[in-house]
């Protein structure tokens, strides 16, 4: 049977948490604890992987919010920050989030990005990417972020992307090392765990 169709859907608990916080976030503070507290929900109900990611307007209005569901959806692509990007773009009907260069939207991540997330950035029309954890965090309990420029937020940079990092990392971090510690499954290329 050919499939001719891919849908996928964020998990219920999505909408309650955005119903409770608001879809106004004021500081940079504010918009990484929301992204942060997605990928900590993602672990603590079972929904996916450590990570959470959202874009959010120029005012720091909450456009989209995104958490990662490659094992619940059997998507290797569906990162947090590729679903964030995905359903802002859906939301503005537009492939640019920059919609020819008239808004400036950010991209927030609970853990800098993986070679893929990374290479999803420019094309997705955000004129900036803000990070919680870095990579090595994540290294550190085993994901593999693949093989990323080792200069890579330079390389945003040059493209316009402003690329700002450790923001909360301590706490984005920490629920990496909590999904690790209840033995949570690590998906990796070749690592299905199947
Ligand atoms: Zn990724």
């Amino acid at each position: 049977m050919q499939i001719v169709e891919f849908r996928f859907q964020l998990p219920e608990w999505t909408n309650a948490l955005v119903q409770a916080s608001g879809s106004q976030f004021d500081s940079e503070d504010a918009r990484m604890r929301f992204v942060v507290e997605l990928s900590r929900r993602n672990v603590r109900f079972g929904t996916g992987g450590p990570f959470g990611a959202a874009v959010f307007e120029a005012d720091g209005h909450l456009l989209a919010a995104g958490v990662n569901c490659v094992v619940p959806s059997r998507c290797s692509i569906l990162h947090a920050e590729m679903v964030a990007l995905a359903l802002a773009q859906q939301r503005i009907g537009c492939f640019d989030l920059s919609e020819g260069g008239r808004f400036r939207r950010t991209l927030f991540a609970s853990t800098e990005p993986c070679a893929m997330c990374f290479g999803a950035v420019p094309w997705s029309g955000v004129c900036a990417l803000v990070c919680g954890a870095r990579d090595e965090d994540a290294r550190s309990v085993g994901f593999d972020e693949g093989p990323k420029l080792a200069d890579w937020p330079a390389q945003l940079e040059k493209r316009g992307i402003s690329v700002t990092r450790d923001v909360l990392r301590s706490e984005a971090a920490a629920v990496l090392a909590e999904y690790a510690a209840c033995g949570a499954q690590i998906y990796n290329p070749g690592k299905s765990g199947l």
